[in-house]
């Protein structure tokens, strides 16, 4: 029976991701990416029936463009499973201050989802090209896009956790705060750790690590999160692969002020050249970074600092927590894949009651999930990501309500 699929589209700032899946049976029937939007070369790989496609699109191909390839090229030519499309849902970063839940698309939505743009201003324009391109490819779908929201997951995180520590009427005139970002991530390893854990979720008290090429770090408390490590926007926080997260602000005005750097140059300074990349001079990639670990002085160090950065947080969440930790949790394409990053960062915390598992650490990766601590630690879990069926189950359950 396929007739109850969701089309799961996330349009990121230079990849789109796409799937066609069951949230009933978690079955995912379709699946791609396209990567290196507006570069030289731009490819499309898609999985269908366990065959895998790869095709070169062009040359500085924009979102649009993609689109259309995935819809002409991919869905349609699958009428099979394209016909039983019963919704759509559509990854959007930020919410802004009027969004705390995922929601029907209408143009209210899309006015929302533009007015948060200043806080995802890599995001934001690029789900609001997804959603406007599903319309007009899904006519008949077109009351039947639903937006799930990244900063929902944080809406119940308490001022202490989400104000900044400056003139109050920066948040109550013009919204700054802390919002948080990868809530969709965070939010579905969470609900995966209570199953595992066979815990109640309203009971649940855990970390949760999102480590990808953008990293961030929650702490869940009775199945709350309470704070986390991204703040306005997904700049803050962890170190990343290209982003510097949490810095002085006096850096921008040294920058600015002293070295003549115009801010939108800073700007792309801490979002696009530091963090891992910045700091190694040579990748923002783990597969690179793990490789070259012990033989080059600055990638160990950029990895060091990385671990140094994510122990400290997990340690100050910790202090969150008003029982027990149930456990800690990696995820992402790094805390699913890095054994190295998840040792040298438990190696940091052993006096805080985490002992890892070297044997089973270095065996997990890969899509595997499973726990790498030993008995009298805290539980450490590494927990693959699943965004899109977590996407796919609210589109499912709103849609289903129409
Ligand atoms: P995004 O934040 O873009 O969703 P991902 O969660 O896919 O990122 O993580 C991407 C990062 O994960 C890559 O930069 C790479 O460093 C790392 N990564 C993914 N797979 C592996 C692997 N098998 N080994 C080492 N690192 C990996």
């Amino acid at each position: 029976m396929l007739n109850h699929l969701i089309f799961v589209l996330n349009c990121g700032s230079s990849s789109i991701k796409f799937s066609i899946l069951d949230p009933t049976t978690k079955k995912k029937h379709l699946s791609g990416l396209v990567e290196c939007l507006f570069l030289k070369k731009t490819y499309i790989t898609w999985e269908y029936l366990k065959i895998k496609y790869k095709k070169y699109i062009g040359s500085y191909i924009s979102h649009k463009d993609a689109l259309d390839f995935i819809f002409n090229e991919v869905l349609l030519k699958q009428q099979d499973i394209y016909n039983n499309i019963i919704g759509i849902g559509h990854r959007v970063v930020h919410g802004g201050k009027k969004i705390n839940k995922s929601i029907l698309i209408d143009s209210m939505v899309i006015s929302f989802i533009k007015q948060a743009i200043p806080f995802a201003p890599m995001h934001n324009p690029a789900n609001l090209i997804g959603i406007e391109i599903a319309i007009q490819k899904f006519p008949k779908l077109s009351k039947k896009n639903v937006a799930v929201f990244d900063t929902a997951f944080y809406q119940k995180m308490p001022k202490t956790a989400f104000l900044y520590a400056i003139p109050y009427y920066f948040y109550k005139k013009h919204h700054i705060r802390r919002y948080g970002a990868h809530g969709i991530s965070h939010n579905y390893v969470a609900h995966e750790a209570a199953t595992i854990l066979k815990k109640d979720f309203d009971l649940l008290n855990i970390i949760t690590c999102h480590l990808g090429n953008g990293s961030s770090i929650s702490a869940i408390k009775n199945g709350i999160c309470v704070d986390t490590s991204m703040g306005l926007t997904p700049l803050e926080g962890l170190v990343m692969g290209t982003r510097s997260g949490d810095i002085d602000p006096s850096v921008v005005f040294f920058m600015n002020k002293q070295l003549g750097i115009d801010v939108d140059k800073i700007h792309e300074i801490l979002t696009k050249e530091s963090g891992l990349l910045g700091l190694s001079g040579l990748s923002s990639d783990f597969r690179y970074l793990e490789k070259n670990y012990l033989s080059n002085k600055k990638v160990k160090l950029s990895v060091d600092i990385f671990c140094y950065r994510l122990s400290k947080y997990i340690a100050s969440y910790m202090c969150l927590m008003d029982k027990k930790l149930d456990a800690l949790v990696f995820t992402g394409g790094i805390g699913e894949n890095v054994s190295l990053i998840r040792q040298i960062t438990l190696s940091k915390l052993y006096l805080m009651g985490f002992k890892i598992d070297i044997e089973q650490n270095c065996l997990i990766k890969s899509g595997k999930t499973g726990f790498i601590s030993i008995n009298d630690s805290f539980p450490v879990l590494v927990i693959p990501t699943n965004e899109e069926l977590l996407i796919a189950k609210e589109t499912m359950k709103i849609v289903s309500l129409i």
